[in-house]
């Protein structure tokens, strides 16, 4: 027994010596059994008729498993019942782009993010992120891969007040700070250069890219983002390489922000795990992403009242959705949706992107699957989180309606259960057992 492990202990005996400061140990488990009239199976798109799907949650690690799932799964004594016998289940729906702690909005910077990063401190956007993640978990998304233009690691904070049990929200796959060539993706006058941090950090030379990185990870970083071709000087295939190997050092996957034919090419050719936007789409490039195995994260902005999607470019999305779907590209649902549409709160929003992958003639089992499975998949989770699977983490939402025959159906999710605990029931969103005076679940956590 170490010093500081005799201060933890005489600290600990001091705690219990306080009149009501204990914890109570009672109630860490709690057991809780779902009757699903349909149960689906978003990978083959079928259903199961009722199911009953038990749930054993610790309420001291903050984690809520599927322990046993079948139409004669015995429901324990003492289980909290809850009844869906007239909705369809499924795992959570994953939007794998977007940026919480980012909004932008007409008043006052009309739209222009840069503006947004200059007046709205990262307290304030992480307060931001908070009620996004909150809005968009009320939809049914229980993951979101959150991909920088956070401020100072605001998506970094999000994610452990979640994960420690502060605050309600979606599993959260973060980037850190965007990763770019001399002035990230602004455009900045010699008298303010220093703007571009810390919305992206420059790195130029290999040293700063590998600096760059471990950076990010060292400040929670999930997963690795670069710019690939935002300035007139784009990375080069090696160095992309390098981005690949030096994440590939911590275990982590590369994304790549492309919007240029040439980058999407260096892109593919180093091996990065996915392409972010649809701009540089096409057959071509499609067939080398099938090859390679890259994933397409289009963020397809369907052409909507509240968008600005000119006929054009509205024409070109959909034909390559379609033909990235025909050609077997990894597909996943992903948005952008980074600002303020008033009337729409964040997992409206989110939901309006349906219309893209509508317009584009897949089938709604199909682009089910691409909101769920693939999500799974492109977030590295698929063997702990998402599919409705005994020993994986209870994140599960239902519908009245079929989504299968109706994606639309998504746009009203009466329930959603996050980590064991109902987070959303017959559509009202009740999370207080969510929140926490501490970081119920451990500081140590993130
Ligand atoms: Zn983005």
């Amino acid at each position: 027994m170490n010093a500081s492990t005799i201060s933890r202990y005489a600290f600990c005996l001091l705690l219990f010596a306080i009149p009501g400061v204990t914890r109570t140990m009672a109630q860490e488990l709690s057991v809780t059994a779902i009757r699903a009239g349909h149960l689906i199976d978003t990978s083959t798109g079928t259903v199961a008729s009722n199911q009953i799907i038990v749930i054993e949650r610790d309420n001291s690690s903050g984690r809520g498993t599927i322990v046993a799932i079948g139409a004669d799964a015995e429901i324990p004594e003492g289980a909290e019942v809850i009844d869906l016998s007239d909705h369809y289940l499924l795992g959570g729906l994953v939007d794998a782009h977007d940026h919480l702690a980012l909004t932008y909005k007409e008043e006052p910077e009309s739209n222009t993010y840069y503006f947004t990063t200059l007046m709205d401190s990262t307290a304030i956007r992480a307060i931001q992120a908070f009620s996004t993640g909150f809005q968009k978990l009320s939809s049914g998304f229980t993951i979101v891969r959150d991909l920088g233009n956070n401020g100072l690691y605001a998506d970094t904070a999000l994610r452990k007040a979640i994960a420690q049990g502060w605050v309600p929200g979606p599993t959260i796959i973060n980037s850190g700070i965007i990763i770019g060539a001399f002035g990230g993706q602004f455009h900045e006058t010699p008298e303010r250069e220093d703007t571009v941090y810390p919305e992206y950090l420059n790195a130029d030379t290999n040293d700063e890219i590998v600096k760059a990185i471990r950076r990010n990870i060292h400040y929670g970083a999930k997963v690795i983002k670069v710019c690939v071709d935002c300035q007139a000087y784009p990375y080069t295939a090696e160095q992309l390489k390098l981005f690949v190997s030096e994440a590939a050092n911590a275990g982590q996957k590369v994304s790549g922000h492309v919007q240029t034919r040439e980058g999407a090419l260096r892109a593919i050719e180093a091996g990065l795990w996915s392409i972010e936007h649809d701009n540089a789409m096409d057959p071509e490039i499609h067939a080398l992403m099938v090859a390679k195995g890259v994933w397409r994260v289009g963020t397809e902005t369907p052409k909507a009242d509240w968008s600005r999607v000119s006929d054009e470019r509205w024409e070109r999305r959909v034909t390559m959705l379609r033909d990235a779907y025909n050609q077997g590209v990894k597909l996943a649902f992903s948005t952008d949706a980074d600002y303020f549409i008033p009337g729409l709160n964040r997992g409206e929003l989110t939901i309006e992107f349906l219309k893209s992958w509508k317009a584009a003639g897949i089938p709604d089992a199909e682009i089910l699957k691409v909101l769920t499975t693939n999500g799974y998949e492109i977030s590295e989770l698929e063997n702990e989180r998402g599919p409705i699977r005994e020993g994986f983490a209870a994140d599960i939402i239902a519908v009245r309606g079929n989504p299968l025959e109706d994606i639309y159906a998504l746009r009203n999710v009466s329930f959603v259960m996050k980590d064991g605990l109902v987070f959303k029931h017959d559509g009202v969103v009740a999370p207080m057992d969510f929140f926490h005076n501490g970081p119920q679940y451990g500081w140590k956590v993130r």
